[in-house]
């Protein structure tokens, strides 16, 4: 448990500092009446707590906006290229990497190759030089660097930022987070679960900016979920909440690599392809698909060849199978549908649909949205960037966080 710190004069100092920091963050411009109304601060408060921030580089007074007396009125506004993050997801064949800046807008990316074998010790190697590297191009120095996060699939333990098992990385027990002290020590270094991070980005750069209740899934080589509840992504006990491609479709059906049988994920992703192709082979069915890669049954659906249409949207109503079963579950307003799949999502979006639209509430005329993702690929990193940048605009109430304002 970390320690709280105690309610003295510089704790109080910190909240005061933070409210009117975030206020200014999330407004963008925002004149000194309208902080000392938000904030009900005296005006010499909230003077001297300018004046610290302004020092301090964090925000800027300057121009001018029209106030209701008819007078012009300064506006102070948040310095977003105070300070930089490293983001990172690792997938199986590659590393993507950025850097954005403190509203999570992503200045410099790259992608670089999965390093021979993928031992954890390496690929936290080339994450870092590619970081030194990200820095110099873009000319800045490292202490202006102000944490590291994240994406990866598996089971994640976020307090310690240890892998405790990806299956896809073939991963366990991984000390990710403290691999990286050697090169940056003295900054958090925040690792999450791929999906997580969509959510992230989905919360306070998409649909989160309207609605409190969604889910995220992604679809592609493997099925991945994250649930929002009240504006927080749900966790469950051990970090693990969202295992849905392992709740199972199909009593007895394909064999799944998590241990379990007839997990949805076989039935609603890239590996139904693969389940179905020795059935496909014996009945020697004639079709253009050649790999059974998502990517490469899309392509063969889109050139016209029925069987791979087939597949595809039959994968389409299995997942809407999952997904009725998650609005009955959470009632949320929205289902958001992202990952590398999407690419294609013209194939089977109306099957998904179909299915997942007759659920429990659309018996009594409550809709769910069913949408497909508007943020870009960019996304799954500025998630990345938004577990640190949420870490260090939070009032640091507790003596071990890592703190933004000195
Ligand atoms: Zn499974």
């Amino acid at each position: 448990m970390s320690e709280l710190r105690k309610g003295n004069k510089e704790l109080i100092k910190d909240i005061n500092r933070y409210t009117v920091l975030n206020l200014i963050r999330e407004k963008g411009a925002i004149t000194r009446t309208e902080i000392a109304k938000r904030c009900d601060f005296g005006m010499s408060t909230l003077t001297y707590i300018l004046e610290d921030l302004q020092a301090s580089g964090l925000i800027s007074e300057g121009g001018e906006i029209g106030s209701t007396g008819g007078r012009r009125a300064k506006v102070l506004t948040f310095n977003r290229d105070f300070a930089y993050i490293a983001s990172v997801k690792i997938e199986e064949e590659r590393i993507l990497l950025a850097l954005t800046d403190l509203d999570a807008t992503v200045i410099i990316d790259e992608v670089i190759g999965f390093p021979e074998h993928g031992m954890p010790e390496k690929v936290a190697e080339a994450i870092m030089a590619q970081i030194h590297v990200l820095l110099k191009k873009k000319k800045l120095e490292q202490k202006r660097l102000m944490g590291i996060g994240i994406a990866v699939s598996g089971l994640v333990n976020r307090k310690e930022g240890v892998v405790i098992r990806s299956t896809m990385l073939g991963w366990e027990n991984v000390e990710l987070a403290n691999m990286f002290a050697t090169n940056f020590p003295n900054i958090p270094v925040l690792v999450d679960k791929n999906i997580n991070c969509y959510a992230q980005a989905e919360l306070f750069l998409g649909e989160g900016r309207n609605i409190s209740n969604f889910v995220c899934i992604s679809v592609g080589a493997g099925l991945g979920l994250s649930t929002v509840i009240n504006r927080h992504i749900y966790y469950g006990s051990h970090g693990g909440a969202g295992e849905f491609g392992h709740t199972t479709f199909q009593v007895n059906g394909y064999p799944c690599h998590c241990g379990q049988d007839g997990c949805l994920e076989m039935y609603a992703s890239e590996f139904y392809f693969h389940n179905k192709k020795q059935e496909l082979l014996e009945k020697k069915v004639e079709t253009t698909i050649t790999d059974f890669h998502f990517e490469n049954v899309a392509k063969a659906a889109e050139n016209g060849d029925e069987v791979a249409l087939k597949l595809i949207q039959t994968m389409g109503e299995n997942l809407g199978y999952g997904i009725r079963n998650l609005i009955n579950t959470f009632n949320p307003e929205k289902v958001i549908i992202a990952g590398e799949g999407l690419h294609h999502a013209d194939l089977f979006i109306e099957n998904i649909k179909e299915i997942a639209n007759k659920n429990f509430f659309s018996e009594v005329a409550i809709e769910t949205q069913i949408t497909e993702t508007a943020l870009g690929d960019l996304a799954w990193l500025q998630g990345a960037a938004l577990l640190v940048i949420n870490q260090i605009f939070q009032v640091p109430i507790y003596e071990s966080n890592q703190t933004l304002l000195k």
